[in-house]
């Protein structure tokens, strides 16, 4: 079975053909600046890769043609037809409470999705309008949403709840969703595999660290709490957004600078974080590039992101009542042993440490715990379109 994974931006859309069952990937790529003048880049399997080609796109319709003529191309394709693409699965950013699960999308399912519009004004709108598109050129294809904010929907009223009014939460629907539930749940189930253990029986602390990062506490194959809320501007410190604070500071600082409700929002998602602490990069690489010439305000950036990691873990070994297993995953878990031992330094006590040996390996599934520590620590890398592919899979299958 083939299956086009579909993640479409504002002005992007990034897509994938492959088969869940075997795991092989057919071709991948990237339209851009879609509405603007439309760049495409496209990379089939074995055969010649397009580099970043000016093709027009004015809409996302004519960059989803651009993808399905480069897949049925007589030269550098990689189907003979479109018969061949056996369904779709769209990431869908917020599913809001309604969707606690991947659906197959009706005219019923659409409605529900921009119900929740107004959660994720920047993107769900993008997602939405990526599935018309698909739809309008693969009329007969049957097409799956697989939302970034489902696998958090089992997470306990303690959990979700914010201490504000209550009926900002019955009225405005204002409460923790979490996000990266996608890569949280595949790096879960590639856990337990690993371990050779049900996840029904396993308590795992996900880091999904990457230039946006998130944390999450699961119980027996299930998000019990995690590190973003209402929005991904929650939780950690991340490569430009500030992650928690005190909710004081704003109303310090627009005062004090003059500034209005977006242009504070601007400096908290945009010029915040690991950049806005060291003047540098949001980029971990230049960081610790940086640290090493004996830069301290990039080692500054690096220690604060990493304690604050720390204390992620702490607190969801407590909210669990304890830890079987620690994964890193995404751009700086999978590709950084210096933010991974920083992080699990002085974890000892609760059962956690890493062996520094081990812990060298960059991009690929490890256990890189010592071999006397109670906790495993695993480094996974994590794969979004597969899940998503996983899980169009199963539901068109039935
Ligand atoms: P992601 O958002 O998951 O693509 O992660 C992107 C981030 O991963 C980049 O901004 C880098 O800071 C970080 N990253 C990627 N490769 C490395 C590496 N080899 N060492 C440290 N950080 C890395």
């Amino acid at each position: 079975m083939n299956v086009l994974v579909i993640n479409a931006g504002s002005s992007s859309l990034k897509y994938q053909l492959l088969n869940p069952d075997t795991q092989e990937i057919l071709a991948k790529g990237l339209c851009e600046r879609i509405g603007i003048d439309g760049k495409f880049t496209y990379k089939p399997t074995g055969k010649t890769a397009v580099k970043a080609a000016d093709v027009a796109m004015p809409t996302h319709s004519e960059a989803i043609q651009t993808v399905l003529n480069a897949l049925v191309d007589k030269e550098n394709g990689v189907i003979a037809s479109m018969k061949e693409i056996d369904a779709v699965g769209h990431r869908v950013v917020h599913g809001g409470e309604k969707f606690a699960k991947s659906v197959r999308i009706t005219d019923e399912v659409m409605a529900t999705i921009e119900e929740c519009n107004p959660l994720a004004p920047l993107h769900n709108p993008a997602n939405i309008i990526g599935i018309r598109a698909c739809q309008q050129l693969m009329p007969g294809t049957p097409m799956v949403a697989v939302f970034d904010t489902a696998f958090h929907q089992t997470m306990p009223p303690v959990a979700y709840t914010y201490a504000l009014p209550y009926e900002y939460y019955e009225q405005d629907k204002v409460r923790r969703y979490g996000f990266h539930g996608t890569s949280h749940k595949y790096v879960s189930q590639r856990a337990a595999a690993m371990l050779g253990k049900p996840i029904e029986e396993l308590k795992l602390i996900s880091c999904h660290l990457g230039n946006g990062s998130s944390i999450t506490a699961i119980d027996g194959g299930k998000s019990v709490d995690t590190s973003m809320g209402f929005t991904p501007l929650a939780g950690l410190p991340m490569g430009t957004r500030a992650g928690d604070l005190d909710a004081g500071i704003l109303q310090y600082l627009m005062n004090k600078h003059g500034m209005n409700i977006d242009e504070m929002l601007n400096v908290l998602n945009k010029k915040s974080g690991v950049e806005g602490i060291s003047a540098i990069s949001s980029d971990f690489r230049d960081l610790e590039n940086a640290e090493a010439e004996g830069n301290q305000r990039a080692e500054l950036a690096l220690r604060v992101f990493d304690y604050s990691v720390k204390k992620y873990i702490g607190a969801y070994a407590a909210a669990m009542g304890g830890v079987d297993a620690v994964i890193f995953t995404a751009g700086v878990g999978e590709n950084g042993p210096e933010t991974r031992e920083s992080a699990c330094a002085g974890l000892e006590f609760l059962g956690i440490k890493i062996d520094p040996e081990k812990d060298k390996v960059r991009g690929k599934e490890m256990d890189v715990s010592a071999d006397d520590a109670k906790v495993r620590v695993l480094v996974i890398p994590t794969n979004e379109e597969l899940m998503i592919a996983m899980d169009t899979a199963a539901i068109v299958k039935g």
